[in-house]
């Protein structure tokens, strides 16, 4: 009997460790094996959707592997670059601001045209701000080496035209001339600036004193993109101050705290999710435009003209 009954304990230990009884543990399995499938049904899916449509859905160079990046790169000579600044914009705005609509803009027109995006350049020249905490200030010389390097890693894979998608200012003068220097070297650049575009767009939709630095526009801007990011109690209205010095025909070598000391200019209280989608709808449209024509153009026909 003793043994009979040691016998039958093995058997029920045995038992036990090989059938999982408990229901929590079967369920927690079927779960798991449901999902294991499902995940690979749907990975499935998507590789064989990929096989019918022909090419990688991808437009953003950093979401990309190295293999799809050559697909793209030897079946297209176009990209676009978004580049901004961080630096102060008003109490209500974050300092991300003119990279992160940049940013927006840039990968909203490459899903519309298919026209590979890079990852944004989030500091510029913006030493003008620097009064104000947490701005970081580039010279011009190192941020145009720094965006011509970028530029010419394109072209060693082959891209001879780039959109820059350009979210602050005081970047301009530099990519300017970036732009001309490139041109002479077979790669032609474009920059386009949103608030110039919108204020050509969309005349009416803001008053003059709501189109400059973080005022109602950008702020407006930033409550459709960035919702979160933006404090609305803290919005003010600033009228910048005029210096004694300032003349008609006169350029001052001032920064933004000798006009303002909120970091505002002019009216920002004013700001509207509507507003602000106008905006965006409206300077995507005129990029998708420009993209779309480029792509289509011969860069022999871009080049720098001979001497006449
Ligand atoms: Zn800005």
């Amino acid at each position: 009997m003793a043994t009979g009954k040691r016998l039958f304990g093995l058997v029920q230990l045995r038992g036990l460790n090989l059938v999982p009884k408990p229901p929590a543990r079967i369920s927690a399995f079927k779960d798991f094996h449901r999902a294991r499938v499902a995940s690979l049904y749907s990975v499935g899916l998507i590789k064989r959707f990929r096989e019918c449509v022909g090419e990688t859905l991808k437009v953003l160079l950093h979401e990309m592997s190295w293999t799809e990046a050559k697909e793209y790169f030897a079946k297209n000579d176009i990209v676009i670059l978004p580049v901004g600044s961080t630096e102060q914009h008003g109490p209500q705005n974050p300092l991300g601001t003119d990279f992160m609509i940049a940013k927006a803009i840039a990968e909203e027109t490459a899903k519309r045209t298919r026209v590979l995006c890079l990852p944004a350049v989030p500091f510029g020249v913006s030493s003008h701000h620097k009064q104000f905490w947490g701005t970081i200030f580039i010279s011009p010389r190192a941020f145009k080496e720094y965006v011509r390097e970028a530029c010419l890693s394109l072209s060693y894979y082959g891209i001879r035209k780039i959109v820059i998608v350009n979210g602050h200012g005081g970047n301009l003068s530099v990519l300017t001339e970036l732009a001309r220097e490139l041109r002479g070297e077979g790669v032609f650049m474009s920059v386009f600036q949103w608030w110039p575009a919108a204020a050509k767009l969309l005349p009416d939709l803001f008053m003059p004193e709501e189109r400059r630095h973080a005022g109602a526009e950008e702020t407006s801007m930033n409550l459709v993109l960035h919702t979160s990011l933006v404090n609305v109690s803290k919005a003010v209205d600033t009228e910048p101050r005029k210096h004694a010095l300032q003349f008609e025909g006169i350029t001052l070598p001032l920064g933004t705290v000798d006009e303002t000391g909120t970091g505002v200019f002019g009216k920002s209280t004013s700001a509207s999710v509507e507003k602000g989608e106008k905006v965006f709808q409206s300077v995507v449209s005129e990029l998708v435009k420009h993209v779309t024509l480029l792509e289509n153009m011969k860069i022999e026909d871009l080049g720098q003209k001979p001497k006449v």
